[in-house]
Formats: structure tokens, sequence, C-alpha cells
């Protein structure tokens, strides 16, 4: 018998520490950072239960001692089967987490001047993380132009913590929320962009002087948007265009 099979990785375990509920599809959830769990910036957890496995991207930066997700609900009508058991769980209940970060959808290069970063909803998550792991240390003076798009004011999910961040950092960040359906009474209270983030991309681009050979391009979220500013971005316009979609 061959008994040379590398030994399969032992799952960890980690404890929920804290979770807020933003809207009926939206959560962010705390978790501990076992002792011996490393990612970079980007990168996403592997969380499980009962065996079922799903990716999060982490919007915490590497040195805060707990893991940050931000999490939508599939309804189980709609094909989840992960979420709608997050749903139910509570502070003190416990995931299995795969022993090693994983992805690529990093900032590898940090010479460049600019960084357009664009998502939908929880896509925004990685790009957290790009401005609480760079924006204090930014020896390379990157900028950030961070675009999201949601249908409802309330899942933006880090609105106060990107406007914040960006009237701190004014020549390093810029933060574009932007709503599909402002004409809803959720939205009545809405005053910023509107229309869907693939839509008012080339705007942007035009308004902030964005060229190819100025600017790398990160689209995360909806696999829909994500082929949009692929055709616009990379086909039709030349940009780099690094992406990280969430399902199918
Ligand atoms: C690299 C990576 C990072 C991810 N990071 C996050 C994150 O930070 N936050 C987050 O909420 N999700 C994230 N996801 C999606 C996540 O892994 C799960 O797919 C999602 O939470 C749904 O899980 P589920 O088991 O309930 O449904 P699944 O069995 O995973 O999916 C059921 C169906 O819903 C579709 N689907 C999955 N997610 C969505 C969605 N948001 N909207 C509409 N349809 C969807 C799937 O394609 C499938 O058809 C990420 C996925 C990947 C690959």
């Amino acid at each position: 018998m061959n008994t040379n099979f590398p030994a399969k990785k032992k799952l960890l375990e980690t404890e929920i520490v804290k979770i807020e509920y933003l809207s009926d599809l939206m959560i962010k959830v705390w978790v501990e950072k076992p002792d011996e769990y490393n990612f970079k910036p980007g990168q996403y957890c592997t969380l499980g239960v009962d065996g079922i496995e799903r990716a999060y991207s982490i919007a915490s930066a590497p040195s805060e001692q707990l893991i940050e997700l931000f999490i939508e609900l599939v309804e189980e009508d709609e094909g989840g089967i992960l979420t709608p058991v997050i749903w139910t769980m509570k502070k003190g209940d416990v995931f299995t987490m795969r022993p090693k970060a994983k992805g690529i959808f990093q900032i590898k290069d940090k010479t460049l001047d600019n960084y357009l970063l664009i998502s939908t909803v929880t896509g925004v998550v990685p790009y957290v993380s790009f401005a609480r792991s760079y924006l204090d240390n930014n020896d390379s003076d990157m900028k950030f132009h961070i675009l999201q798009g949601s249908s409802y004011v309330d899942e933006f999910g880090y609105l106060e913590e990107l406007n914040e961040l960006s009237s701190i950092h004014k020549d390093n960040l810029q933060y574009v929320p932007t709503i599909s359906r402002p004409e809803e009474y959720r939205n009545k209270s809405w005053k910023g962009s509107v229309g869907r983030v693939n839509t008012i991309v080339d705007k942007y681009v035009l308004d902030n002087n964005l060229k190819p050979d100025n600017t790398i391009v990160f689209a995360c979220g909806n696999p829909d948007m994500i082929i949009d500013i692929q055709r616009n971005l990379e086909d039709k316009k030349g940009f780099q265009v690094i992406e990280e979609r969430f399902w199918k």
C-alpha cells in the first residue's frame, strides 16, 4: 500500500465574536483569527459548517486581531446553502476554517499611480482591506479609487468608514458609492451617484485622467459586472484588469 500521500492539513476552528445586521440580506461577522493564521490584503478565508465550505474575502488588515467578513444572504429558494445556515448562527458559534488564506487578488506592484477598484456590494471587501492596510503606510503614493455599486443605500456596508478615510487621505483615496435603484423609497435619503457601477466608470475614468499607463483596474463581485468591465476597460481601452468573481 502506498502510504506516501501528504498528510491532509487539519481544519482550524474559529468562533464568532460579533455579528452586525445591516439589512435582511446583509451582515458583518467578526471571527477569531487563529494563532497560526496569516493572510495578505485582498485574500479570502474558507469557512465551513458541517462540511459545507465557502470562500469569504477578508475586510480586516492583517495587523487586526479579528477577521472581519461582510456577507450577503442567498436565500434557500435562490439556491443558497451555507448562507441560510450562517443566518441562524450567533456569537460563540463555531466555523471550520481552512488553515491557509488563498487568493491572488492582491496589490503586487505598489509603484503605480492609480488603482481603480470596482465592486458590487460585498465585492468591496478586499478594497476595505487594501485601504486599512496601505493608506497609513503609503510610501509610494498609491491612489485608490474605490467605486461600489449597490441596489440600496443600507447595503454599502463601509460607507462611513470609506468616506472618513477619504477625507483623511484626500490625495490617496476617492470613494464613489452608487445606487442602481434611486427611485425606491428605501433610497429616499440618497444624494450621491446613481446608476450601476459599470455605467458610471467611463465618466470617472475621463474625469480623473486615468490611463492604461498609470492605472491598474481591479473588479470584484458580480460576474456580469466583471465581464462588462473587462470588455470595456480591457478589450476596448487597454487597461489591465484583475478580477475576483464571487460566483459563476
Ligand atoms: C474568492 C471568493 C470570495 C468571496 N467572498 C465573499 C464575500 O466576501 N461575501 C459574500 O457574501 N460572498 C462571498 N463569496 C461568495 C460565497 O463564497 C458564497 O458563494 C455565498 O456566500 C453563497 O453561499 P451559499 O452556500 O449560500 O450559496 P452557494 O451554494 O455558494 O451559491 C448558490 C447560488 O447563488 C449564487 N450566488 C453566490 N453568491 C451570490 C450573491 N452574493 N448574489 C447572488 N447570487 C449568488 C451561486 O452562483 C449559486 O448559483 C465569495 C466567493 C469567492 C469565490
